[in-house]
């Protein structure tokens, strides 16, 4: 075991919130489940032959030599095999006789829809990768992609996969210099734009800030626009073309050629929610074995007759592998929508569950919390009786969120998976099965088969049941990331330096008295209060399982006193109000009750709103600065930047 650095208060964390509800699987989706109880012995038996299995969802041009090469940290899967994602979410569904099947069942903010066929899908894609070629892009260039969320936006990263360029996507809502930085971090030689998309009931612009970003970056020699909204865009000759143009002329047919296994797919730069944000290196083969496996066995996928949702943005690796590359590899049929739940009214997310008949639903707690200050009447206004299976990634999802998102979403009949996984593990790693796992509100319950997640102690000393440390991973896994674009230290240094041989993904967790699993949030973000660890989840879910409290965030503020000190920000639901000094009184003591008065907020502010990443991660570091009255820090990846300003009006005394 290697030195590990000794960050005090990191030694154990706090286990303290009880939660005792259990949900067991619905009878007739267990009878009838893709994934048995057996599949985890299976795989722990045999994890490489396990991992061979999935791959073989896939359609090789040629077979693998090597399942594996582990030359820690840096893995390679399924070497001297060669495939094209492309072909493999599109093209070998229509030769299979699927092509008149939905890939996208799209829904535009303002109301407008289209329907596209796998046949439809394939033609795109490959008019695509032949306009791509004629703009000069070759096999291994950087595409850069700044889209909204419309069909082009899967077609652009399909055709990127295609001709072997990686793709580059950038959240549509990130500032010029967050675009910026990540074409010259990437060195990205053509940018996928459009006019603009539709949020909030208005036209936004996207090609306006990839003019003033590429500006001063020669490198980046053409811009490729889709016309979205028809608002008018500035125009450099030459540099700039346009979609309609440039793709739609193309011939529908096109060559691919076959990739090695770890030819690159894409980058993706985490959230920035700790630190600057690291450019996530992903592959071919191993990153498709596994997005297509997990989609499939976590939310119990049945091709023929789901219809999928996930209502994330494509710009977060969640677009990627739950909305992009599983849904496809399976041949599923999707939703896709471009614009916020409550354009134009707070039912919006509802009715295209009933428009559509959406079986399974992927969300955030985020969003989730936000239906619950809208408040239960919202959903009940829609039938929502399709819904089989419920999922949930991105934060630590509240006992309170689960079981609201359950009972008014799920009709009190769907499971819920919790799904830990991160931007570098690139598909899901630690969740329940629909059909075999009881649900515990708030708990990711286990590591999936083929998944060797563990639970340590500083000393990277697997914890006992009802003990708490880190979450680890073992061994390597098909989606690992394979590094940080063009840092490979920072990849050691941030992943494999805190455990000598262990995957160190930054997150506390703790085991229950039955071994399961519940994620506590950031080790970052844990709070050393008079000597105690505490993690800010538990605090937050103290403070949402009072009826009047929708959302919490909480950070520690150094405090004379205690070291640090609790201090909570609430949003509260819809029909309370106000609030007022009554009612702080009353979370404070809600909290001491629930957790133990060691865990009571030293101040409790209530807020409109949290400053929130893409995925809808509060940004904490910025509440922090704020409640110790420091000037903020980075703020480029926040959705809403004027969110931290409407905060500050309501706060004295913080700037
Ligand atoms: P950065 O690393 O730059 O701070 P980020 O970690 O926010 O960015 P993502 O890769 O999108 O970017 O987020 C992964 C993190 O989200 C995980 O490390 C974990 O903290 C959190 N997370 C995701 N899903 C869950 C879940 N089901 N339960 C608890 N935490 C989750
Ligand atoms: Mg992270």
């Amino acid at each position: 075991m290697a030195e590990t650095p000794q960050e005090p208060g990191h030694e154990t964390l706090s286990n303290l919130l009880q939660e005792s509800r259990r949900f067991p699987p619905p009878a007739d989706l267990a009878a009838d489940a893709n994934v048995r109880a057996d599949a985890y012995e299976t795989a722990a038996a045999d994890r490489l032959g396990f991992w061979e299995e999935q791959a073989g969802r896939l359609q090789w041009e040629r077979p693998w030599d090597n399942v594996l090469e582990w030359e820690p940290p840096f893995a390679k899967w399924f070497t001297g095999g060669t495939l094209n994602a492309a072909v493999n979410c599109v093209d070998r569904h229509v030769e299979a006789g699927s092509g008149d099947k939905v890939a996208y069942h799209w829904e535009g903010e303002p109301g407008d829809t289209r329907t596209i066929t796998y046949a439809q899908l394939k033609d795109m894609v490959c008019q695509a990768a032949n306009a791509l070629l004629e703009l000069g892009v070759t096999k291994g260039d950087r595409v850069a992609i700044y889209m909204p969320m419309i069909p082009e936006t899967v077609v652009a990263m399909l055709a990127c996969a295609r001709i072997g360029a990686p793709h580059m996507v950038v959240f549509g809502g990130f500032s010029v210099d967050a675009l910026g930085s990540r074409i010259d971090d990437s060195d990205a030689k053509v940018v996928i734009t459009a006019d603009g998309g539709y949020r909030r009931g208005k036209p936004s612009a996207l090609k306006a800030s990839v003019d003033a970003a590429v500006q001063d970056r020669p490198g980046v020699r053409h811009v490729l626009v889709v016309r979205r909204t028809g608002q008018d865009v500035e125009w450099t000759e030459g540099r700039d073309v346009w979609w309609h143009d440039a793709v739609e002329r193309q011939s529908t047919s096109h060559e691919a050629e076959a990739h090695d296994a770890e030819h690159p797919l894409y980058i993706m730069y985490t959230s920035g929610t700790t630190a600057k944000p690291k450019g996530i290196l992903h592959t071919t083969g191993g990153y498709l074995a596994q997005v297509s496996y997990t989609h499939w066995a976590v939310f119990d996928l049945k091709p023929e007759t789901d219809v999928f949702w996930t209502a994330a943005d494509i710009g977060w690796v969640t677009g990627h592998s739950y909305i992009v590359y599983g849904p496809l590899s399976n041949g599923a049929t999707s939703v896709m929508y471009e614009g916020t739940p409550d354009t134009p009214h707070k039912g919006r997310f509802w009715e295209i569950v009933q428009k559509y008949g959406v079986t399974i639903a992927y969300m955030a707690p985020t969003a989730i919390r936000t239906f619950m200050k809208w408040g239960e009447d919202v959903p009940a206004q829609y039938d929502l009786s399709s819904l089989r299976v419920l999922g949930s990634v991105g934060e630590p999802i509240n006992p309170e969120a689960y079981t609201w998102y359950r009972k008014n979403i799920g009709g009190d009949r769907t499971p819920v998976v919790d799904t830990w996984w991160q931007t570098e593990t690139g598909a899901i790693m630690v969740s329940p099965l629909p059909g075999v796992t009881e649900g515990k509100p708030g708990a990711a319950m286990r590591p999936i088969p083929g998944i060797t997640a563990d639970v340590v102690d500083d000393q990277a000393r697997s914890v006992p049941d009802g003990g708490g440390g880190f979450i680890v991973v073992r061994d390597p896994w098909p989606a690992m990331l394979r590094g940080i674009w063009g840092d490979p230290e920072r990849y050691k240094e941030t992943y494999w330096s805190r455990f000598e041989g262990l995957y160190f993904p930054g997150d506390g967790a703790k085991r229950d008295a039955d071994g399961d699993i519940w994620l506590l949030g950031r080790v970052d973000d844990v709070m050393l209060v008079s000597g105690h660890n505490i993690s800010t989840t538990e605090v937050e879910s103290a403070l949402v399982s009072h009826p009047k409290v929708a959302e919490a965030a909480v950070t520690g503020a150094t405090d004379p006193v205690t070291g640090q000190a609790i201090v909570a920000f609430v949003i509260l639901r819809g029909e309370v109000g106000e609030g007022g000094e009554g009612l702080v009184k009353e979370l404070r003591d809600h909290v001491g009750t629930s957790l133990g008065p060691i865990a009571k907020p030293r101040q409790i502010m209530v807020v409109p709103e949290l400053p929130k990443t893409r995925s809808g991660k509060i940004m904490r570091r910025l509440l922090r600065d704020v409640a110790e009255n420091r000037s903020l820090g980075d703020v480029s990846t926040l959705t809403d930047s004027s969110v931290m300003d409407i905060i500050a009006e309501k706060l004295p005394g913080a700037k």
